[in-house]
This record gives C-alpha cells, sequence and structure tokens, in this order.
C-alpha cells in the first residue's frame, strides 16, 4: 500500500489552498478529487466576490478568515497575474426602515477590524452610482471580484512547484482510522487503498458524507448537511453600475445582489431556496420575484435584457429558520481523532477566505 504524508479530499478553492499551504510548510501532499477537473462544483458556482468581511459575527471564523483572506488574495492575485479588481461595494438601504440595519452593519463590520465603510446619503449614493434608487447607501472600499478559476490553477501550481499534486477521478469512499495511520478507499477506475497520516476532509457539499465514511470518527462530530440553492441571472449589455451593489442581507444569503464581472457584464443572484439534494437545475419560475427584488435598487432595469444565467448550491450545515452557523474547521482538539481535520459549512465568504483557511488548516497539523 502507498503511503502519503497527507491527503486532501476535494480540488476545489478551499481543498487547494490548504493543499497549497500544508505543501508549502514542507509536508508531501495529495489532494484527491472525485471529477475529472478542478473546481467544478461550488468553487465554480458562485458570485466571485472578494467579500470585506462585513456581516459575519466580530471574533467567528467567518469573520477573521474573511479579513485575513481578503488581504491575502488581494496581495497573492496582484503577485500571481490573477485577474481582480477592486471594485467596492454599495449596500443600499430600499426602505426608510432600513437604514438603521445600514447601521447595525457598519457597527459590526467595526467590531470584526473592518473599519473602512462609509454611510452615504441618499444624494452620494447616486452620485456614485446615477441608476440606483436608495434612501441611504453603505460603501465599502475593500470589497472587489476576483476571476476563481484562475486562483484555483495559481494553487494547483504552488501545489505542484511544492511537491504536491491533484488526482482527478478518484473519489474517497470510505476510511478508516488505524494505529499506523489512516487508510483512505478511493473508487473510481483505478480504485486504490493509501495510507496517510493526516485526512483533511475539504469535499464542500459532501464534507458530511465523507466525514460519515471515516471508520473511528465518532459521528456525533458530523453535522447533517442542508443545501440551498441559488439562481443567477445575466444582464446584456454593459452594467449599468462599476460598483457592487446589494440590498441589505436576507436569512441565509445576501439578498439578490448585482455582480460584476471583469469583463464588465453584470449579473444578478443569489436567492435563496432549500432543496433536499446536489441538483444544479435552473428553476426559472420565480423570475418575477427576483425582478421585484432587483427593482427595489434599480427601478429602471429593463427585464428583457434579464436570463438565466447559472446555479450554485450553499454547503449548510443549519437548516432554514435556524441561526446562520459558523465555518466549522474541526481537528483532533475538537473530535479526538489523530490526523483528521474536517471543514464543514464552507459557505460564502470561503473563496474570499480560502488562503487565510489554508494556512489555519496547516497549523492544525503542525
Ligand atoms: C451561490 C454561492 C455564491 C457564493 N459567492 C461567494 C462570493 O462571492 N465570495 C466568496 O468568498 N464566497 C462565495 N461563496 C462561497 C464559496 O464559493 C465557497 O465557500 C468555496 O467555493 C468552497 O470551496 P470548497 O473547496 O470548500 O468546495 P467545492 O468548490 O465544492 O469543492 C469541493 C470538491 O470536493 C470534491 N469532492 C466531493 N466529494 C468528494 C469525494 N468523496 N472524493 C473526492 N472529492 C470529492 C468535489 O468534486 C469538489 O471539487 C459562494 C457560494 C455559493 C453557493
Amino acid at each position: 500500500m502507498d503511503n502519503v504524508e497527507c491527503i486532501v479530499v476535494g480540488a476545489g478553492a478551499v481543498g487547494l489552498a490548504c493543499a497549497a499551504a500544508i505543501a508549502r510548510s514542507g509536508r508531501e501532499v495529495l489532494v484527491l478529487e472525485s471529477e475529472d477537473a478542478i473546481g467544478t462544483h461550488t468553487s465554480s458556482r458562485n458570485s466571485e466576490v472578494i467579500h470585506a468581511g462585513i456581516y459575519y459575527r466580530p471574533g467567528s471564523l467567518k469573520a477573521e478568515l474573511c479579513r485575513r483572506g481578503k488581504e491575502q488574495l488581494y496581495a497573492y492575485a496582484r503577485d500571481r497575474g490573477i485577474a481582480f479588481r477592486n471594485t467596492g461595494k454599495l449596500i443600499v438601504a430600499c426602505a426608510r426602515d432600513q437604514v438603521a440595519r445600514l447601521e447595525e452593519i457598519r457597527d459590526n463590520a467595526t467590531a470584526s477590524g473592518v473599519g473602512d465603510l462609509k454611510f452615504l446619503t441618499q444624494k452620494e449614493a447616486k452620485n456614485i452610482e446615477a441608476a440606483i434608487s436608495c434612501h441611504a447607501a453603505l460603501l465599502s472600499p475593500s470589497t472587489g471580484i476576483v476571476d476563481s478559476h484562475a486562483l484555483m490553477l495559481a494553487l494547483e501550481g504552488d501545489l505542484e512547484a511544492h511537491g504536491g499534486m491533484v488526482v482527478l477521478q478518484t473519489p474517497v469512499s470510505a476510511c478508516s482510522v488505524e494505529d499506523e495511520g489512516i487508510i483512505v478507499e478511493t473508487g473510481g477506475s483505478d480504485a486504490m487503498h493509501v495510507r496517510t497520516r493526516y485526512l483533511v476532509n475539504c469535499a464542500g457539499l459532501r464534507a458530511p458524507a465523507v466525514a460519515r465514511g471515516i471508520r473511528g470518527l465518532d459521528q456525533a462530530f458530523v453535522p447533517r448537511a442542508y443545501y440551498a440553492i441559488g439562481h443567477y441571472y445575466r444582464l446584456s449589455g454593459r452594467s449599468p453600475c462599476e460598483h457592487l451593489i446589494y440590498p441589505v442581507p436576507e436569512p441565509g444569503g445576501l439578498g439578490i445582489h448585482l455582480t460584476v464581472d471583469l469583463g464588465g457584464q453584470a449579473k444578478f443572484g443569489p436567492d435563496v431556496r432549500w432543496i433536499d439534494g446536489v441538483d444544479y437545475s435552473f428553476d426559472d419560475s420565480r423570475f418575477e420575484t427576483f425582478l421585484a427584488a432587483i427593482r427595489t435598487y434599480l427601478p429602471d432595469i429593463d427585464a428583457d435584457r434579464i436570463a438565466p444565467d447559472y446555479t450554485g448550491i450553499r454547503p449548510k450545515i443549519v437548516g432554514p429558520g435556524e441561526a446562520a452557523a459558523d465555518f466549522r474547521i474541526d481537528g483532533p482538539k475538537d473530535h479526538g481523532t489523530p490526523g483528521v481535520v474536517n471543514l464543514f459549512g464552507i459557505e460564502s465568504p470561503g473563496l474570499t477566505a480560502s488562503l487565510a483557511i489554508g494556512d489555519y488548516v496547516a497549523d492544525l497539523l503542525s
């Protein structure tokens, strides 16, 4: 049986960032990925926004790793020639009673170490984005966008430069924690058994399923998986805004926002719908609700310019109506099983936080 010092399950942005950080720390790393390419799930089905770290509970992993990850991501993108733009973002109060929410959001951001938000009056907001309608807004200057695929390719390159590699079409089917290491079983055409000292589970939507397949891990430490799909619509022609435009957040997500891509095109989304399994089908039946949400801040938008684009699914670990969960990065100190690290609930801002999550996980192994 082959021996590898560390196996990372899943080659999304977070798995690749963890693997690259672990390889940089001098360990031997293999990434096992079930699909035939890297980043085909959540890491390529998101808004590609570099989040500032505004909304999360101060002191939580989401708040800390987002704030740190944002700085690291801007620096990494600059250094590696990954396309990005520091667009800035407006959070808009579309009803008078939402203005107080903006103040709460700003206070929360300040408590999380993000002190650069600027309160804008209606006139100031209109001065920088003429197309929008609002009572007031918050400007987040440090928000931006990034090419998530270029990020993942750079991380894979980093991993390889430090002696690691990604093995595609290799789904991890079961693992067993034994005295002499963790035995990882894979399916696919070349089914194999590999022994490892460290197993880092970055399987995203499937992370709870992979953890349930680890014999020797106390199953009390494996959360139930919940899925919340979000739909995106694209806008033909040029974007009416340069900044990203967000309404005040809604339960389960950040509200149907406008993001701009690196080519200057706008898209709207994602909404939040709870589903039972991983199915990316686009359900266009709620277009009118979607349009109404967009028109709260872009009243003159032409419905004929909006068309279905794609969906993404949030890897949730709490269900509808429950308070938002923090990222869960469970190491041996949490669950008592040596060598195993499970990452659960790595929804937004996981892309922004990926480099900081990588460092955090590499530290857990040292
Ligand atoms: C709608 C939406 C919008 C978002 N917008 C943003 C945003 O704008 N900014 C931001 O910072 N974050 C955003 N996020 C969050 C971000 O996309 C995720 O946190 C991040 O991509 C998660 O990466 P990951 O590597 O954990 O998961 P994934 O990208 O899902 O990767 C998991 C990988 O594991 C593989 N895998 C699964 N099971 C197995 C197995 N048994 N064996 C081997 N491999 C396996 C999968 O094939 C997959 O490649 C958004 C998320 C969603 C859903």
